[in-house]
């Protein structure tokens, strides 16, 4: 099976350097929902190298700049899923850069531990 975060068409590409991408995800859970993505196929986090991580986080921070200015988003949720159990559907590992807008849901309160949701808020 081919992987489609190995053949990302270029024009889908809104920043990149020398190790990671940055798309839009297709199917965003808030408008502006972004993807960061490591160039080499791999697909688990850990499995990253530091350089990989350095190249990853530093286009988070420019992912957050250009959000910033063209979307407006209150705050941000980042995650990634590892393995199929925590969510995981792409194999080829990703940091999802998710904007928060308030009133985006009822309660965030806990955000990412929405992952369990009935361990949502404590
Ligand atoms: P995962 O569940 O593996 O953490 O996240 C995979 C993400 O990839 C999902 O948020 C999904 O919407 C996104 N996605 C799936 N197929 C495509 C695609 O063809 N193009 C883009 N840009 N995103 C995709
Ligand atoms: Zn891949």
């Amino acid at each position: 099976m081919t992987c489609i975060f190995c053949h990302i068409p270029k024009d889908r590409i809104i920043l990149s350097n020398d190790r990671a991408v940055a798309i839009f995800d297709r199917y965003p859970v808030n408008p502006g929902h972004m993807l960061i993505i490591p160039k080499r196929h791999f697909d688990d986090f850990f499995d990253a190298s530091d350089e990989e991580i350095q190249s990853i986080t530093e286009l988070v921070r420019l992912c957050r700049e250009l959000l910033d200015k063209t979307y407006h988003p209150d705050g941000y949720n980042i995650g990634v899923n590892c393995g199929r159990v925590a969510g995981q559907t792409v194999m080829h590992m990703h940091v999802h850069l998710i904007p928060r807008y308030t009133g985006d849901v009822e309660d965030p309160k806990g955000g990412v531990r929405g992952v369990i949701p009935e361990k949502r808020i404590y």
